[in-house]
């Protein structure tokens, strides 16, 4: 799927860019210049107009609050987003249905399933999608010591920017289990803001195709942020269904760091 030249791009791309997961507390490292690897990664994307569907990127991330389940808008953006992957052949078939409606996604990574199929997570960056943190296990987070969690984050992060030079800014707690002081602690050393959801099909207890789509637009509203699955089967079954009603109903698809620049874009009071 990638010709060598992307190859040896990356690799350049990913020694230049060497990661910098943590920003502050013990083991920090410099700030990473995260814009420069997403625009790398994404330059000949980039100049197409039209290669996604928010009006303006954010210049740079800046996220003022620790946690966002949804973002307060009145324009009809949502963010689809989907946990636990990368999978082997889920994963790919999602990114064609993505790709033939220029939906543009975000993908809460485990650490161990990029380690595996880096050239996912790069197919994923090259097609103008974000990448994010879910952990390197898939571990409840509130049950880790301070130094466990640290390592969980920064192992994820490290694999996400071995194989896509790009360096994650957001992060999902593993089953949404996190705590205040947690969120405090992952905003102040690494940045990132932990997302939950809006709308949650709960696709994972295998409800059956229909309802994870009747769910998913059930629950859509301006700004929502919508949580499914990409490692299970029948939740890319759902997704034609899901995605043509959504933009049927005049939705937009962006991602998370996208949807948050626009609830600040427009001056939404912070709920
Ligand atoms: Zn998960």
């Amino acid at each position: 799927m990638f010709p060598a030249r992307s190859h040896l791009f990356f690799a350049l791309a990913a020694v230049l860019l060497l990661p910098s997961c943590q920003v502050a507390g013990p083991s920090a490292s410099h700030q990473g210049s995260w814009r420069k690897g997403y625009d790398l990664a994404n330059a000949k994307y980039a100049a197409k107009p039209g290669w996604n569907q928010a009006p303006a990127l954010p210049s740079s991330p800046s996220y003022s609050q620790t946690t966002y389940s949804s973002v307060p808008l009145s324009q009809p953006f949502i963010a689809m987003t989907f946990d636990d992957g990368p999978h082997p052949s889920n994963t790919p078939r999602l990114l064609d249905l993505l790709k033939q409606r220029n939906i543009k996604a975000t993908f809460f990574v485990v650490g161990s399933n990029s380690k595996a199929y880096p050239q996912i997570l790069r197919r994923i960056t090259a097609e103008g999608h974000e990448i994010a943190n879910h952990t390197w296990t898939h571990a409840n987070i509130t049950t880790l010591s301070t130094d466990a969690l640290r390592k969980e984050l920064r192992d994820s992060c490290d694999a996400i920017v071995k194989a896509t030079g790009v360096t994650p800014t957001l992060f999902r707690p593993p089953y949404g289990a996190t705590n205040a002081s947690i969120k405090s602690l992952i905003k102040t050393e690494f940045g990132y803001p932990s997302i939950i959801w809006s709308v949650d099909p709960e696709d994972w207890k295998r409800p059956g195709v229909q309802v994870v789509a009747d769910r998913l637009v059930a629950g859509a509203r301006p700004g929502a942020i919508l949580l499914a699955h990409d490692i299970h089967k029948p939740t890319i079954d759902a997704m034609p269904s899901a995605l043509d009603r959504l933009l049927a109903k005049g939705f937009r698809f962006v991602t998370v760091s996208q949807l948050i620049a626009l609830g600040q874009k427009s001056g939404a009071p912070t709920p």
